[in-house]
């Protein structure tokens, strides 16, 4: 299965693909006020930081239906430096006290937003209410409350919300979806996930009141929502365990580490770590009756690579070699992912990814909390 960056028809493939996915209840809605004039979907990137900057901005340059169509951020010198490099009007460059302002602005169709977590629930809300669709950055929240409350904005205001679970658009872990559904490693047995980084002092990523917890939020997330799409279902128990090792500061308000597991209806197992304390190279084993395969990377921006132990097709002892999806490099994910949005904004389409997606990990991270005895929000 390959796919370019350039070819929309493959977008219909990426949906299909997508549709093997566990616990998207996503909801029909009327199209968007009005795709952008010249058939692309606007975006109003919310927050110029690194995810902003360094990869959605550069993904929707090399995207045929989504573009950079306004700015906000508190930063007027960088926004409108980047508006020059984008093409974005003087006058679409909004602060953040201007926000509510984009309601007047017809090419905005859609926000994105890439603002710490805690702000998350906010500019969605008020986007919703602006009239905008909603490409909201993980975690979708800081609270179960906040989650539900961005779920019912968007949900009055007949807009779509997607929270940007890029690698469920990415290619290689579409295949091994594909691997596990169709049988080729047999009945999976069990998972093991690590997500991490050693982090810098000064991050807001830190602050309780901006990020709501710490790595399991950040990036543990990435493995928790893995195991639901590889599974296709939904943890039946989980427990976890919690600790600081490094009292050098940095986590006077959040957690250092995080390792739980989880037991899924089927029987499966998974068992996952992350930290702020050690890099880890955000990478899954899916383990199977009939064989193994492990993306390592499975979460980075590029070069995720798979390594596949799969049943011969014939029943025959031995492994069968497979076709490996092209590797697609940055900001490619990116562009896949404002594309996917555009499509279902522009076709009301259900997203994939939608409110409710984002939810459950909401709702998961929050027992993941408690059982390892930390306070949640
Ligand atoms: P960042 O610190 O680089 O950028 C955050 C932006 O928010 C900056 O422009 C900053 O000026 C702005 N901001 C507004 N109010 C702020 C405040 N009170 N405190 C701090 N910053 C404030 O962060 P980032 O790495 O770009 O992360 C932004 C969001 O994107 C987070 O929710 C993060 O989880 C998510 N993210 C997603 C991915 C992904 O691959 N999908 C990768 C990295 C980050």
């Amino acid at each position: 299965m390959l796919y370019s960056r350039r070819d929309f028809s493959k977008l219909a493939g990426l949906s299909a693909a997508a549709s093997l996915l566990p616990g998207n209840r996503a909801t029909a809605q009327s199209p968007g006020p009005q795709s952008a004039r010249d058939g692309r979907i606007g975006y109003c990137v919310v927050g110029l930081g690194r995810i902003s900057v360094d990869h959605f901005m550069p993904g929707l340059l090399q995207s045929q239906h989504g573009k950079v169509s306004a700015l906000v951020s508190g930063t007027p010198d960088k926004a409108h430096k980047l508006a020059q490099q984008y093409g974005v009007p003087a006058e679409a460059v909004y602060t953040y006290e201007q926000y509510d302002r984009i309601r007047d602005n017809a090419a905005i169709d859609a926000v994105y937003i890439g603002l710490p977590n805690s702000m998350h629930a906010e500019y969605t809300i008020r986007a919703a209410r602006a009239g905008k669709h909603v490409l909201c950055e993980k975690p979708m929240a800081t609270s179960v409350a906040d989650a539900r409350a961005m779920i019912a904005a968007c949900a009055t205001a007949k807009r779509k919300l997607m929270i940007a679970y890029r690698c469920q658009l990415e290619p290689v872990n579409l295949k091994a979806i594909e691997l596990i559904r169709s049988g080729a490693i047999g009945q999976v047995q069990a998972i093991q996930s690590a997500n991490g980084f050693n982090i810098q002092p000064g991050e807001w990523r830190l602050n309780r009141k901006l990020a709501g917890g710490g790595p399991l939020m950040d990036v543990g997330i990435y493995s928790l929502n893995a195991c639901r799409y590889l599974t296709g279902e939904e943890p039946q128990v989980l427990s976890a365990y919690a600790s600081v090792i490094d009292h050098d500061g940095r986590f006077n308000e959040v957690e250092e580490n995080v390792g739980w597991t989880m037991k899924f209806p089927s029987g499966i197992t998974a068992t996952c770590s992350t930290s702020y304390g050690a890099n880890m190279d955000g990478a899954y084993k899916v383990f199977g009756s009939k064989g193994m395969l492990e993306l390592s990377p499975a979460f980075a921006y590029q070069g995720i690579h798979m390594k596949a132990q799969v049943a011969k097709a014939d029943g025959s002892k031995g492994h069968d070699e497979i076709d490996l999806p092209e590797a697609i490099h940055d900001p490619q994910q990116f562009t896949m992912q404002a594309d996917y949005f555009a499509d279902c904004i522009t076709h009301d389409k259900p997203v994939k990814m939608s409110g409710e997606e984002g939810l459950r990990d909401m709702e998961l991270m929050m027992q993941i909390y408690r059982s390892a005895g930390l306070p949640t929000a």
